[in-house]
């Protein structure tokens, strides 16, 4: 029986997580869930899955989800805040930690399951761009298995040979190439991109994904931070990373090796596969996913990422390249000027402009403890809402 905790349970990783583990009841048992809005999600899920605990943010969400769950008579205790999504993410009755908290604010309760050297499910992708050098530490100080959800690299993952030890070059790695579907302006001239609404934005053609996520791949930013995610969990440079525009979304990454064997992963765009994958590993089980139709498919495209119409990619290799606390200011600029376009205030073009002026403006420093981390989001955070004032 392996016992959960599922951070972010009531987003689109978080369902699909539940929607997996409700498949297999004799497999795992839920302990604890949390959400930030969404309480009668929440409380459903608690019905479902009877967690010993479930975490909001305010008082005022937990005082009414008190209520909803002590009138359905159910034991589940509710706790509040971020020290309590730390607590329940380092519980010891717990095993396994899905991380699927959207943004930085995952950062802390994923960062406290690896030192609590649980295994990590990790789709919060933020933790490894804003803070891979003190995750990755955390991971290898405590024993940690961390497997990957973000889906480009399961696919890695399940392409790299098994002993995979961080060494690409070891291990006849030549390249990691990173499949971009290129989101819903993929073929949407630069000039008409001045003009897109968050609602055609958040029309992702093959993934159904939250609105922050769906954003970043109209940008494209999903997949530069999936460039600075690859870096850290396959200790790739950037110039080991080839990011590939397939718009099918099918072959979900691949790994070339020196002797021109090029092993990918594919299947049904579909997150309950590297979510099951990443339960059941090392082994596999049914994720309740269609099987994968090539003659349906058919065909299969590719192209090269362009950075002129997708700025936001190059400012994630520059990131990369400066290392320290650019990431993590590259990161937090780009969930404030992403708000910010969601709530109507900046144009879709303003996103990439934004994020430049900040890392313009703002020295970098080297990452040695989490407040490095977090002083450079706080002023990143800063520098970007003044600019998006300037703007409006
Ligand atoms: P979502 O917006 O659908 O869900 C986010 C979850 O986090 C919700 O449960 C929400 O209540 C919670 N949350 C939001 N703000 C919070 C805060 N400040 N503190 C605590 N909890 C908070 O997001 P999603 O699409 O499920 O994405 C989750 C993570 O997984 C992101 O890091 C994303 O990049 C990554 N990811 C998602 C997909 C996908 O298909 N959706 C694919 C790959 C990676
Ligand atoms: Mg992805």
């Amino acid at each position: 029986m392996q016992r959960l905790t599922v951070l972010g349970s009531t987003g689109s990783i978080g369902t699909s997580t539940l929607n997996v583990v409700a498949r297999h009841p004799e497999r795992f048992e839920v302990v604890a869930l949390t959400g930030h809005s969404q309480i009668d999600l929440l409380f459903h899920q608690c019905v479902q899955f009877m967690p010993r605990f479930a975490v909001v943010l305010d008082e005022v969400a937990a005082a009414r989800l008190r209520v909803m769950l002590s009138d359905a008579e159910l034991a589940t205790e509710v706790l509040c805040g971020i020290e309590a999504l730390e607590q329940v993410s380092a519980l010891p009755e717990v095993d396994t930690v899905m991380a699927a908290i959207v943004g930085a604010a995952g950062l802390r309760p994923t960062l406290a399951a690896a030192r609590a050297g649980k295994k990590i499910l990790l789709a919060n992708k933020e933790t490894l761009v804003t803070a891979g050098a003190v995750f990755m530490d955390a991971v290898h100080a405590s024993g940690s298995v961390l497997l990957p959800i973000d889906s480009e690299h399961n696919a890695i993952f399940q392409s790299m040979p098994h002993n995979y030890s961080g060494d690409l070059q070891r291990s006849g790695i030549s390249k990691i190439l990173l499949t971009a579907s290129g989101g819903p302006f993929r073929n949407t001239p630069l000039d008409a991109l001045q003009n897109v609404t968050p609602e055609q934005a958040c029309a992702h053609p093959n993934w159904s994904m939250g609105r922050k996520i769906s954003v970043d791949s109209a940008t494209m930013m999903n997949k530069g931070l999936e460039v600075i995610e690859a870096h850290w969990l396959f200790n790739a440079a950037a110039e080991d990373i080839q990011v590939v525009v397939h718009p099918q979304s099918v072959i979900h990454s691949l790994v070339q090796y020196v002797d021109g064997s090029v092993l990918a992963q594919l299947g049904n765009p579909d997150m309950r596969t590297p979510i099951a994958y990443g339960l059941s590993w090392p082994e596999r089980m049914d994720a309740g996913v269609a099987p994968l139709d090539l003659f349906k498919v058919a065909t299969l495209n590719f192209q090269a990422p362009d950075f002129e119409r997708f700025p936001c990619l190059a400012l994630a290799y520059q990131a990369l390249r400066e290392a320290g606390t650019a990431p993590a200011m590259l990161n937090a600029a780009n969930e404030i000027a992403v708000a910010a376009f969601l709530e109507r205030q900046i144009p879709f073009l303003y996103i990439p402009r934004v994020i430049e002026s900040v890392l313009d403006v703002l020295p970098v420093y080297p990452v040695t403890s989490l407040d490095d981390v977090t002083a450079a989001d706080a002023a990143a955070r800063r520098v970007a809402l003044e600019q998006i004032r300037l703007i409006t």
